[in-house]
């Protein structure tokens, strides 16, 4: 282990000299206390390193060992249920090794390796494997199976392989290469964190990720293998929409990153994630969660790590087949880390001193998102879908993490403290936020939902946008300007708004809405608007219609369960119905004046 000097700490960034052999991102060890550093940049001799613990009292003159591996990560059973900090230390056996404080230059390995698994081989003696194919198969949680791949460098015929109770570390199997070595092949992996790990190919994205969201599914929808962006201000509901995301989104694996919002929320996340209950079977949430928390005393550098080990991690179960969402809480903190480093860096600052690489790396984070063609030879299929929440200061989205986003991510929804105010969430503002998914998705929808799903979809959005300019018309010259068929408008954009776009986290049965159910809401809605169009221009009174019973039963559909949709359907007959019938009798009320 060749070793160099620091010549110079700078907060999280330390230099050193005598450096001449590392390489750039190795991973290095600062001091006798052995704190994880990582080189950030090499001139000549010098490196300069990034810290991933305090640096308070270390000082020039002090030796720094190099690992001469990148920053990587522990890939295999046991991942599951866990809570790592952003280098993937197991916070819960470090705590029993040093107490609440977590001690600097702690290590503990990422996977148990006391642990006995249970495994079933899948590949046998003899068989031809490459990078990506099934060796075996382990119950890792009550909700999902392991799937043990083939490391992506290895092809060969396997010599041997185990069944039954094994370890981490124990050879699971030995491979035969082309050139005659033997691989042994163990259950853990390793992975170097900034990397993306190999597919076989991108797929074009055609399914939603269905969040039972109703404003985000309907209107603004997400594909599965997709990116999104969650701005908004404080108090806006970014954590909410996050945690509804990875409780009700048919993703199989989440892996929330939190990495370094404000030391309580990540407490709150602690506390929160181990008690919530995955809605389809019941079992703890956390059976299929990973969690990524930088501990407060933990400093800005570990949050540069946090999100690609999250990713990393996450692109591991995606190569299993399995369809993985990350939530990434919140990426202006991980931007912040990027603009301290790169400030010790001195290097030449963009806007608002983030430095000019923040774009790349903010696109190179969100590209690792996709629904790929695993590696190995069963044409399995994986879906990673990245949900990054941003927090601008001052809720401001000309913010450059913001804009950075969006140059990427295809969807944004834009959180809004004035809707929050008003109690209105999910607070997405209808106006500004946009999904360029929606043509992808259309076909899957007819399919899946509703051959006129399109048209249902952009006659809510029109309504709402027609809103907007009635809206802006009434604040001008008055409410009475405004014809009988405007305020029909008004009142139907109102109803979209109130009994379709508002939905409550709290709520049992509103919690989560089916896209089916979705459609059929939206259906009894626009309904009211498409039957009263005519019914105003035959002179019903807009008042008359809005006293119409089944708007009551249309206002509370949203509470239906959803064994009961059927009920829902029915509305959309009964609307026309009794907007017929009030039509027949304003006629013959008024021919009875006559
Ligand atoms: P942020 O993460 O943007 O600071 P939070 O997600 O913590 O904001 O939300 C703030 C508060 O807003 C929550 O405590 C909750 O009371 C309310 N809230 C947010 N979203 C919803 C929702 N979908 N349903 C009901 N209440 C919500």
């Amino acid at each position: 282990m060749q070793f160099g000097k620091i010549i110079k700490v700078s907060g999280p960034l330390v230099v050193a000299e005598g450096m001449n052999d590392a390489k750039m991102y190795d991973v290095v060890q600062v001091s006798e206390q052995r704190l994880i550093g990582e080189i950030i940049e090499l001139r000549g001799d010098k490196a300069s390193i990034q810290v991933y613990e305090e640096t308070d009292g270390i000082g020039v003159g002090e030796p720094v060992y190099s690992t001469g591996n990148p920053l990587s990560v522990e890939l295999g059973p046991g991942l599951l249920g866990m809570v790592f900090d952003g280098i993937q230390r197991p916070l819960d056996a470090i705590r029993e090794k040093t107490g609440n404080y977590i001690h600097r230059g702690v290590q503990a390995p990422a996977l148990d390796r006391d642990k006995q698994w249970d495994v079933s081989s899948v590949a046998k003696t003899g068989d031809k494997v490459t990078g990506g194919d099934i060796l075996a198969e382990i119950q890792e949680t009550t909700l999902i199976r392991h799937k043990v791949l083939v490391p992506v460098d290895i092809t060969g015929v396997v010599e041997e392989i185990r069944s039954g109770k094994l370890r981490v570390t124990d050879v699971l199997a030995r491979i035969r290469k082309a050139d005659g070595s033997i691989a042994e092949v163990t259950m853990i992996q390793k992975w170097p964190v900034r990397l993306p790990r190999p597919a076989k190919q991108k797929l074009v994205l055609s399914e939603p990720l269905v969040t039972g969201q109703r404003v985000i599914d309907t209107l603004f929808p997400v594909a599965k293998g997709g990116s999104a962006c969650i701005p908004g201000p404080f108090g806006s509901g970014k954590t909410v929409c996050q945690h509804q995301i990875a409780k009700w989104a048919d993703a199989q694996v989440v892996v929330y990153c939190a990495c370094g919002e404000r030391g309580n929320e990540v407490t709150d996340l602690l506390l929160e994630f181990p008690h919530l209950k995955d809605p389809k079977t019941g079992e703890p949430l956390m059976q299929r969660t990973i969690i990524i928390a930088n501990t407060s005393n933990m400093p800005v550098a570990a949050r540069e790590a946090s999100v690609y080990t999250a990713v990393t991690l996450a692109e591991y179960y995606r190569d299993m087949g399995y369809s993985v969402a990350l939530m990434a809480d919140s990426t202006s903190r991980w931007a912040e880390a990027m603009r301290e480093i790169s400030g010790r860096l001195e290097e030449m600052p963009g806007e608002e001193g983030y430095p000019a690489y923040l774009s790349y790396r903010v696109a190179e984070f969100y590209e690792r998102a996709g629904k790929v063609k695993c590696l190995g030879s069963d044409n399995r299929e994986g879906a990673l879908s990245v949900i990054g929440a941003v927090s601008p200061p001052g809720g401001d989205f000309s913010d450059p993490v913001v804009q950075a986003t969006l140059r990427v991510v295809k969807v944004f929804w834009g959180l809004e403290d004035k809707l929050a105010y008003r109690r209105h969430f999910p607070a997405i503002n209808w106006l500004t936020s946009y999904s360029l998914y929606v043509d992808a998705l259309g076909e899957y929808m007819r399919d899946a939902v509703g051959s006129d799903w399109p048209e249902v979809r952009a006659n809510a959005m029109r309504l709402l946008q027609e809103e907007e300019e009635l809206e802006e018309i009434a604040r001008l010259v008055g409410m009475e300007a405004l014809s009988e068929q405007d305020r029909l408008t008004l009142e139907s954009a109102r109803s979209i708004r109130e009994d379709f776009l508002h939905q409550s986290a709290f709520h049992e049965l509103d919690s989560y809405t089916s896209l089916s159910k979705q459609y059929l809401l939206l259906k009894a809605i626009l309904a009211f608007h498409a039957a009263g169009r005519g019914a105003v221009s035959d002179g019903v009174p807009l008042e008359v219609l809005m006293r119409l019973s089944i708007r009551n039963e249309v206002g509370r559909a949203k509470y239906i369960p959803e064994q009961d949709i059927a009920k829902i359907a029915e509305m959309e007959k009964t609307m026309w119905e009794q907007v017929e019938s009030a039509t027949r009798q304003a006629a013959s009320e008024t021919n009875g004046l006559r």
